[in-house]
C-alpha cells in the first residue's frame, strides 16, 4: 500500500461511524461495577485510616530511624511522606466518583437516551484513570526512593510550571523567599542538567522507566506480574489518548452513529451505556490490582524504612490486610467454577438451580444451553461436570459438596455427627489410596 491508499482507508473508516455492538453482557457488568466500586471505597477508607496512623507515628522523633529524625538530613520526608500520600487518596477519590455504577432507576423506552454515553463521560472517566495511574506511579516511586535529590527534581518541576501562569493570588498563597529561593536555583540550572545536578537528581525520567523500577523493587512479584507491568504502561498510553484529545478516542466518543436499544431484565439500555460500562470495569479492576500489587506494598517498604520495627507493626499489619482484602475480593469475579450435576437433570423439563460463590443464584432453565452458563452476579463462567446416578457428595479441593439433582442434602445441613462421619471416611479413603 502507499501513502495514498492508508489515507483513503482512514478517510472512509474513521469519519463515519459504524454501529456499536454490545459485546457483553450488561447486567453482568453492572453488578461487578457496583461491587468493585465498592471495593474500591472500602480500599479508599482503609487507606486513609493507614495514613493517618502513619502521620502520627511520624510525628514521633522515637518511632523514627535515625537517618529520619530532627536535624537529620531526611528528617522532611517525615512531613513530604504524609503530604503525597494526601494527594493520593484525592486522585483516588477521584476515581471513585467517576465509576460510580449507572443509575437505571425508572428507565423506559423513552427516556433510555439518558443512559447514552459520550464524548464527557468518556473523558472525564479517563482523565480521572489517567491521574490515578500518574500520581499513583510518581508517589510510589518517591516513597521508595525517599532520595532528596529525587523529590527535589519531582517538586520544583511542578513548581516551575505552576510559577509560568500562577496569578498574582494565587502564588501569594504558595510562594514565599524560600520557595523563591530555591526556584530561582533551579531556573540557573540549563534544562540538560535537571535530572541530575548537586540539587537535582531523576534516574528513572518518564513513566514507563518508573514502572519497570517499581516492579525491579518490588521483588515479591511472580512472573505473571510482567503482563500486569504492559497493563499499566498501556493503560497510561490509552489515557494519554484521552486527556489530550486525541483524533481516535475523540472520534469514537463523539458521534453516536445509530444506536439500537437493547434490553435487560432490568430494562433497556443502548450499546454506549454497555461499551462504556465495560471500559469502567476494565479500569477499576487495573486500578484496584495496582493498588494492592504495587502502591501498598511500596507504603509498606517505606514505612519499614523510616520506622522502626516495633512502631511499625500495626501499620504494616493494616497494610498487609488492605492488600489481602483487595486481592481476595477482585479475584471473585470473573472466574471459572464447576458444578457436579445429575447427567438425567441435563436436558429434562427442570430449572437446575446453581447457586455461585458469590452468593447470586442462577437458574438454568431447559433446555440447558451451555451459552447461558455464567454467573449473573460476578460474571463467572460455569463448566458442567455430568454424574450418572444418584451418586451423593463428590470430594473437591474444598471439601464435600453435594452433587446437584442428588436424592441427599447440602453437606453443610446434615447434622454435625454425619458431617463429621462423611470426613472420617474421606480421610480414610485418601489414606488407603496414598
Ligand atoms: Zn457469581
Amino acid at each position: 500500500m502507499n501513502e495514498i491508499d492508508i489515507l483513503n482507508k482512514l478517510a472512509s473508516n474513521l469519519t463515519e461511524r459504524k454501529s456499536v455492538a454490545a459485546l457483553s453482557n450488561y447486567d453482568v457488568l453492572c453488578n461487578n461495577i457496583l461491587f468493585s466500586h465498592d471495593l474500591l471505597n472500602k480500599g479508599l477508607n482503609y487507606l486513609k485510616h493507614i495514613v493517618s496512623e502513619l502521620k502520627s507515628t511520624l510525628e514521633n522523633d522515637d518511632s523514627l530511624r535515625c537517618d529520619y529524625q530532627s536535624g537529620n538530613d531526611r528528617n522532611s520526608f517525615s512531613l513530604i511522606v504524609p503530604s503525597l500520600l494526601s494527594n493520593d487518596l484525592e486522585a483516588i477519590n477521584k476515581l471513585f466518583l467517576q465509576t460510580a455504577p449507572d443509575n437505571r432507576d425508572g428507565i423506559d423506552e423513552n427516556n433510555v437516551g439518558e443512559l447514552h454515553k459520550g464524548f464527557v463521560d468518556y473523558n472525564n472517566l479517563v482523565t480521572a484513570t489517567r491521574q490515578f495511574i500518574d500520581s499513583l506511579v510518581t508517589d510510589a516511586y518517591q516513597l521508595q526512593m525517599l532520595d532528596p535529590k529525587e523529590f527535589n527534581y519531582h517538586a520544583l518541576l511542578s513548581l516551575n510550571s505552576f510559577d509560568k501562569y500562577a496569578t498574582k493570588s494565587i502564588r501569594q498563597g504558595l510562594f514565599n523567599d524560600e520557595v523563591e529561593d530555591s526556584l530561582s536555583e533551579f531556573k540557573q540550572l540549563g534544562f540538560r542538567d535537571w535530572k541530575n545536578s548537586n540539587i537535582t537528581k531523576c534516574q528513572h525520567i518518564n513513566f514507563a522507566n518508573k514502572v519497570d523500577y517499581l516492579f525491579s523493587e518490588l521483588n515479591h512479584l511472580a512472573p505473571e506480574d510482567d503482563s500486569f507491568k504492559d497493563e499499566i504502561k498501556n493503560l497510561f498510553k490509552f489515557s494519554s489518548e484521552f486527556t489530550h484529545i486525541g483524533y481516535i478516542s475523540t472520534f469514537f466518543t463523539s458521534q453516536s452513529g445509530s444506536q439500537p436499544i437493547f434490553g435487560s431484565e432490568q430494562g433497556p439500555y443502548l450499546p454506549s451505556t454497555e461499551n462504556f460500562s465495560e471500559l469502567k470495569y476494565q479500569i477499576l479492576e487495573s486500578c484496584i490490582n495496582f493498588i494492592f500489587r504495587v502502591y501498598a506494598p511500596s507504603i509498606k517498604k517505606c514505612t519499614t524504612k523510616m520506622v522502626l520495627d516495633d512502631r511499625s507493626n500495626s501499620i504494616i499489619g493494616n497494610i498487609d490486610n488492605l492488600i489481602t482484602m483487595l486481592e481476595h475480593d477482585i479475584k471473585t469475579r470473573n472466574n471459572n467454577y464447576f458444578f457436579f450435576v445429575c447427567s438425567s437433570l441435563i436436558g429434562s423439563q427442570n430449572v437446575i438451580e446453581l447457586p455461585c460463590i458469590c452468593n447470586h443464584v442462577n437458574y438454568w432453565k431447559p433446555p440447558h444451553n451451555n451459552s447461558d452458563l455464567f454467573c449473573m452476579g460476578c460474571g463467572s463462567s460455569y463448566n458442567i461436570m455430568g454424574m450418572e446416578g444418584d451418586p451423593g457428595y463428590i470430594i473437591t479441593n474444598n471439601g464435600p459438596v453435594k452433587v446437584i439433582g442428588s436424592n441427599v442434602p447440602d453437606f453443610q445441613d446434615l447434622p454435625l455427627n454425619e458431617q463429621q462421619e462423611l470426613l472420617k471416611k474421606m480421610a480414610e479413603f485418601s489414606a488407603n489410596s496414598n
